[in-house]
């Protein structure tokens, strides 16, 4: 390979994986030609306090399920080691040190993380210190009024663009890419619901090894969430 290596992380608290993760993860792989993405298991998603999450133990293992046959997707368990809480920003520091100059690094989240990552611990210096993939995602808007002017000055939106490559974009500094080239309308609050209630079908967004694990482990038939 006579370029650097891009390696993307995709943070979340995965309860469980789902088709939408999965095609974020490939279809964001396939466009940025990146070598490999791994998602980051959060501990516990620092604005998702209140919630009652599964166990990380579930949650990777679920994620091992879904990427097994798949070498370019890999699973961090930094933030599920973290003595303490850990935000992003920890996650983003301690990666771009441990890769130096041998990687370029990329952060992949949602429209919904994006609309509220002005919440997020420092979150001007996390958007600049990697670059960014937002990924556009179907019942939320995806807006840039929220962003600095300086970091708004880094956005290359390539929405409307369709699958053409992004790689032209790339070269001096950290860049925050926006693309709609994923729209799968599946989301882990959806599958919870479903589950406890017994309605739709839990294959039509997980995969197969997910959908027996969950049965198997009788995972979120007793949650109190809404
Ligand atoms: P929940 O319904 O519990 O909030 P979720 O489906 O949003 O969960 P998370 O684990 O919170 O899943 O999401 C991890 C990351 O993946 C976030 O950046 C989120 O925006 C993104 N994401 C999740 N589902 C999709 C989707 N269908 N399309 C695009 N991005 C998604």
């Amino acid at each position: 390979m006579d370029r650097k290596k891009r390696i993307a992380l995709y943070g979340g608290t995965f309860d469980p994986v789902h088709l939408g993760h999965l095609e974020v993860a490939r279809g964001v792989s396939r466009l940025f030609e990146i070598d490999e993405l791994w998602f980051v298991v959060a501990q516990l998603a620092p604005h998702k306090l209140t919630l009652a999450v599964t166990p990380a133990l579930h949650r990777y293992a679920m994620l091992a399920l879904a990427t097994q046959d798949d070498p370019r997707l890999l699973i961090s368990t930094f933030e599920l080691e973290a003595a303490g809480r850990c935000y992003t920003v920890d996650t983003l520091v301690h990666f771009k040190s441990a890769l130096g100059e041998s990687a370029d690094l990329f952060f992949v989240m949602g429209a919904d993380s994006w609309s509220e990552v002005g919440t997020w611990r420092d979150c001007d210096r996390l958007l600049e210190m990697v670059n960014h993939i937002i990924v556009s995602r179907p019942r939320y808007n995806l807006g840039v009024d929220h962003i600095a002017p300086a970091l708004a000055a880094r956005i290359v939106d390539l929405r409307g663009s369709g699958q053409a490559s992004p790689l032209s974009h790339f070269g001096e500094g950290e860049k925050i890419f926006i693309t709609d080239a994923v729209m799968t309308d599946v989301s882990a609050t959806d599958i919870r619901r479903a589950v406890r209630e017994n309605s739709g079908e839990l294959s039509d967004m997980v995969s197969p090894p997910v959908a027996a694990y969950i049965r198997k482990y009788k995972l979120y038939r007793d949650t109190n969430e809404r």
